[in-house]
């Protein structure tokens, strides 16, 4: 009988679970709520796979892993950049993700975080919870009349440009492999031009040592005053003290973050009252500012593919096959 043993195991995702189960009788299921970390990495002993979720081990836990005969770790979601893939090899472990469980469901994020702020409705709720209803200074644009700048046009910002362009807008994209499948949606240019043309620009990048930072204070200088910025994909590939005095110079009008520098001390924690994160304690009470506890991936399609993509994998790689999605062959 094999063993997955799962790490941060959410309530929404048992269901998943016991469903693969009941089609997988050769295989036991345990999982923890917990974060996989030193303290109960011995929960993996007898385990021939594990699952992680918004995890970064420790470097020391990759030996472990591979002392209880540990033979793959899944990454139950797209990005991987908390996992170290090398240390993972050194210990023979093989590391799989779910790479485009459901690109829709980051898509419609960015675009509701790019409507809030188009429409001022932070700045709305903060005067309307001081009985102020009036009508000044909310007057918006329409996106059928705006370009919208598409940074990382793979599997999430394909699916991202195609919605700003049925809705009218001039999409331009940014990135390294141009898809020609979507010569019809966007225009490709240089990052500078869509930096310098974009109303709106929207990130989709991975997070890699070459994209870390890689809008910083040059970059938010070539912006419009008037751009909205919306990040969906890493934190860290924002500078953020940089978007911070972007804000706070009107060098930018407005930002979105779903995700943000050093997330993982303030996000899917309830802090009883208290932000223990320095970013988000400075951007939380801006009216021109959305920031969402990185929740574009949560939807119930979502949610299902990643466990189901994810425990096949680790099926699959326990039960001797190789698959495509592996990361560090
Ligand atoms: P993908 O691999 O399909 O696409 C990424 C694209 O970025 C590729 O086309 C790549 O060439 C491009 N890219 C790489 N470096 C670039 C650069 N310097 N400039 C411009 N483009 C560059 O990945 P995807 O499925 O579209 O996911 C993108 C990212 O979204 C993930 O890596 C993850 O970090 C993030 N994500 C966030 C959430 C969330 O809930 N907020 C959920 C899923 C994924």
């Amino acid at each position: 009988m094999k063993k997955i043993f799962m790490y941060n195991l959410l309530n929404m995702e048992k269901p998943f679970v016991k469903h693969f189960a009941a089609q997988h009788p050769d295989v036991t299921f345990a999982g923890t709520p917990d974060k996989l970390t030193s303290k109960n990495v011995g929960l993996a002993k007898g385990a021939d796979g594990i699952s992680i979720h918004f995890n970064s081990p420790e470097k020391s836990l990759y030996s472990s892993l591979h002392k209880f005969g540990v033979k793959i770790i899944g990454v139950r979601q797209t990005g991987y950049n908390e996992v170290d893939l090398d240390a993972a090899k050194k210990n023979h472990l093989v590391v799989t993700n779910v790479p485009g469980y459901s690109p829709r469901s980051v898509a419609e994020m960015a675009l509701t975080h790019v409507m809030y702020l188009l429409r001022h409705i932070g700045d709305i709720r903060q005067r309307e919870a001081k009985g102020d209803f009036l009508w000044a200074g909310d007057e918006a644009r329409e996106i059928h009349n705006l370009t919208v700048g598409v940074i990382g046009t793979g599997k999430i910002g394909g699916t991202s440009a195609k919605i700003y362009k049925a809705l009218g807008a001039k999409v331009l994209g940014s990135d390294p492999y141009p898809n020609p499948q979507l010569k019809s949606t966007l225009t490709y240019v240089p990052l500078k031009t869509l930096l310098q043309t974009a109303d709106v620009i929207v990130l989709h990048t991975p997070l890699l040592k070459s994209t870390r930072h890689m809008i910083g204070a040059k970059e938010f200088k070539l912006m419009k005053n008037s751009v909205i910025f919306v990040n969906v994909s890493r934190g860290a590939v924002v500078d953020t003290n940089a978007l911070i005095d972007a804000l706070k110079d009107h060098e930018i009008a407005a930002a979105g973050l779903d995700t943000i520098e050093d997330e993982g001390n303030t996000f899917n924690r309830d802090n009883k009252g208290t932000i223990p994160n320095q970013y988000i304690k400075q951007l939380i009470n801006m009216p021109n500012v959305l920031i969402t506890p990185h929740v574009a991936y949560d939807t119930d399609n979502s949610v299902k593919n990643m466990v189901e993509i994810s425990l096949n994998d680790i099926y699959d790689v326990i039960n001797g096959k190789s698959v495509k999605d592996q990361l560090n062959k």
